[in-house]
């Protein structure tokens, strides 16, 4: 009998599951635009790697959810997902527009090689595109400076912890990237990161933490804890998000 118990529970456990996979993906759909901010004169091709090499974020699912669904709805760009690192050599890029990191952390352990690792940089540098989210930016230096000088920092710390909900603005109303916030100041629930090599006169911040506000001191003497921003690399160019990891 108690047998039984258990059994029904776990099932419902397992059906509660599906439920709520089925809601998140409902809700990612419903608030996904139907058509690109920008429409490209030909679908885009995105490679996304999605393997962390350090801490594995749940969140990994939910970001190639939300990509599979923005390539959908938008048909701004297709999306090849891959755990593998075979692709990313000269040849391999050669037919992809972007490629996007989600949430891999540390990513110098996946990316060893110097062949593949100029194959990634070189690809960004020669015109083509990048985005990371979240623990992207958890890896590089000192083992793979170059990829933290492309990125725009590195993950020193999260002094504003995942479960607390923090206080944002929009830094650069003007951005397009921007033109989702409606207002110039909101709060928002993530683990919010301090940096390291990080130099704010090489990129164009997007969204800051509003430190002060927060209550909580991090690394930066000028309170300065930027979220999100775009950046040229190269001919490239360089989107990161720090929002992700919830
Ligand atoms: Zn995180």
């Amino acid at each position: 009998m108690k047998n039984l118990t258990l059994l029904t529970a776990a099932l419902q456990l397992f059906i509660g599951s599906f439920v709520l996979a089925d809601e998140e993906e409902n809700k990612i759909r419903e608030a996904m635009p139907a058509k690109p901010t920008a429409k490209p004169k030909k679908t885009k091709k995105v490679l996304v790697y999605s393997k962390p090499s350090g801490f594995k974020h749940g969140s990994i699912p939910t970001g190639i959810k939300g990509l599979r669904i923005m390539a959908e709805k938008t048909k701004a760009f297709e999306a090849t997902f891959t755990l593998e690192t075979t692709e990313f050599t000269k040849e391999g890029l050669a037919k992809y527009d972007m490629i996007i990191f989600n949430n891999c952390t540390h990513v110098q352990k996946a990316f060893t090689e110097q062949i593949q690792r100029d194959a990634i940089l070189g690809f960004i540098k020669s015109g083509k595109a990048f985005a990371g989210f979240h623990s992207a930016s958890d890896g590089g230096m000192p083992q793979w400076q170059e990829y933290t000088d492309m990125i725009g920092g590195c993950f020193a710390g999260h002094p504003w912890n995942a479960g607390g909900k923090w206080p944002f603005f929009v830094e650069d109303a003007k951005h397009p990237v921007n033109k989702a916030f409606k207002q110039k100041e909101f709060s928002f629930s993530d683990e919010i990161y301090q940096y390291k090599g990080y130099d704010r006169s090489k990129l164009r911040i997007l969204i800051g933490l509003d430190s002060v506000k927060s209550g909580k001191k991090g690394n930066s003497k000028t309170n300065d804890y930027p979220v999100s921003w775009v950046r040229s690399y190269g001919k490239g160019r360089i989107f990161y998000s720090n929002f992700g990891h919830n």
